[in-house]
């Protein structure tokens, strides 16, 4: 699966690094690290912490059916 944030459109509101953690981390205060390529183990997480985000900035591609 593929992982896009629009750090752009990214407030910092770190939803998506305390639902998925292992994807998403914030470094300092505002600034939003994230695995592009994460495994498809960490799919649920990603997906809702896609859902989570509160200005949409994450974008998932995932490959297969769900
Ligand atoms: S939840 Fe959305 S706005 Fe918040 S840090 Fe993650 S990508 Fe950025």
């Amino acid at each position: 699966m593929r992982v896009v944030v629009d750090l752009a459109r990214c407030q910092g509101y770190a939803q998506c690094a305390f639902l998925a953690p292992d994807t998403f981390r914030m470094q300092g205060e505002e600034a939003l690290a994230f695995h592009s390529s994460p495994d498809d183990a960490q799919r649920d997480q990603v997906l809702r912490a896609a859902a989570a985000c509160p200005v949409q900035a994450i974008l998932v591609e995932t490959s297969g059916p769900s």
